[in-house]
């Protein structure tokens, strides 16, 4: 993509030359000048409050070396990291009994998850259900569905299965009587579904990762698979639903104000919007005053240094710095100086309403 392509006066003062003309030509993922605004810089590597992160991977916790993640947790100040990546059955038991070998189960929670592909069998909800008993009984605190499943899984006749299909309703109602939250992520980034031409803001992504790139028949449209996630929670005021990423709006705060305002049993967390929070510091103060008890801290991909950006947008009030992935975010960010009140509820306190299994005793000092 070329965003200049013209004749650029270079003064030269070393040579003490006159001007000279040069056609000069550069790309957009070469230009990328540093910033030389002089300005605060905070340098936050710990959150200001012990938090907990709700939206962690690690699909291989019954053998990972359990001391170094609570020892970097420990350097960032989380308390708690919630593994939506328990996988259900013998395997979240093995990764109980890791954890608990190691004494760290109130530091690292577990969310199972469960197998869509075989909906067609006739007993699939029954044996379902029953896993989800049995990964409750072995420490299972919520359950997590990936967007693979509600935009790529398809069932016996090629048909993509949809989160609001009927079969699925006994899933939802044993998580609500159990008081387990559903943390879904559902869609991407609508702008992948958008032209990949000069006017789409993750033209960059797109072009380094193509596989990324939608189609409104591949799977369906992007609104198709998010209202699909909002039926679902509209369908299920019993069970309490965590939609991953802000549910991709936000982008557009006001939207999202006006559907947590509509569907009381819907939460959302902080993961990989970080970007857009960081835009529109004073719209994204705003949202997180009226909606404080809504918003749950989440991360997604687990990367200590990335965290730190989180904090800083969350509780500095840094300007025009930047995102760790230019590919993602381009601009630079803003932060949004969360008063503490506000902090709390995000790092933890909402945690502590929501999700079974968090210990409040971690928090009194
Ligand atoms: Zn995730």
């Amino acid at each position: 993509m070329l965003i200049f392509s013209s004749c650029l006066f270079v003064t030269g003062i070393l040579s003490g030359q006159r001007n000279t003309p040069l056609d000069i030509t550069i790309d957009f993922e070469s230009y990328d000048p540093p910033s030389s605004l002089v300005v605060p810089v905070s340098d936050v590597r710990q959150a200001r409050f012990p938090f907990v992160d709700v939206h962690s991977h690690h699909f291989r916790m019954a053998e990972q070396d359990l001391n170094k993640l609570i020892a970097e947790m420990d350097q960032l100040n989380m308390k708690v990291i919630v593994n939506l990546s328990g996988r259900g059955g013998h395997y979240l038991k093995a990764m109980t009994d890791n954890i608990k070998a190691h004494g760290y189960e109130d530091r690292i929670l577990l969310f199972t998850n469960i197998e869509l592909r075989t909906i067609d069998e006739s007993d699939w909800a029954e044996n379902t259900v029953k896993q989800i008993e049995y990964d409750i009984e072995n420490g299972a605190r919520g359950l997590k569905l990936y967007k693979s499943q509600g935009m790529f899984n398809q069932d016996k006749d090629g048909e993509r299965i949809k989160i609001t299909d009927p079969r699925l309703k006994p899933i939802w109602e044993v998580c609500g009587r159990n008081g387990l939250p559903v943390l879904i992520h559902a869609a991407d980034p609508a702008a992948f579904w958008q032209a990949h031409d000069s006017l789409n803001e993750r033209w960059l992504e797109l072009k380094l990762i193509p596989s990324r790139k939608r189609e409104d028949d591949n799977p369906a449209s992007w609104e198709t698979i998010i209202n699909e996630q909002l039926d679902l929670f509209r369908q299920n005021p019993g069970t309490n639903f965590i939609s991953a990423h802000f549910s991709w709006f936000a982008n557009d705060l006001e939207h999202l104000g006006n559907l947590l305002d509509e569907i009381p049993n819907m939460y959302i967390e902080t993961g990989a919007i970080i970007a857009e929070l960081g835009r529109q510091p004073r719209m994204a103060s705003k949202f997180f005053d009226r909606y404080q008890d809504r918003i749950l801290f989440g991360k997604d991909a687990y990367n200590v240094e990335e965290y730190y950006t989180y904090f800083r947008v969350f509780e500095s009030a840094d300007e025009y710095f930047p995102y760790y992935k230019r590919y993602h975010a381009f601009w630079r960010m803003y932060g949004l100086d969360l008063p503490d009140s506000i902090l709390k509820k995000l790092y933890y306190q909402n945690a502590l309403k929501l999700i079974p299994g968090l210990k409040p005793e971690l928090w009194k000092e």
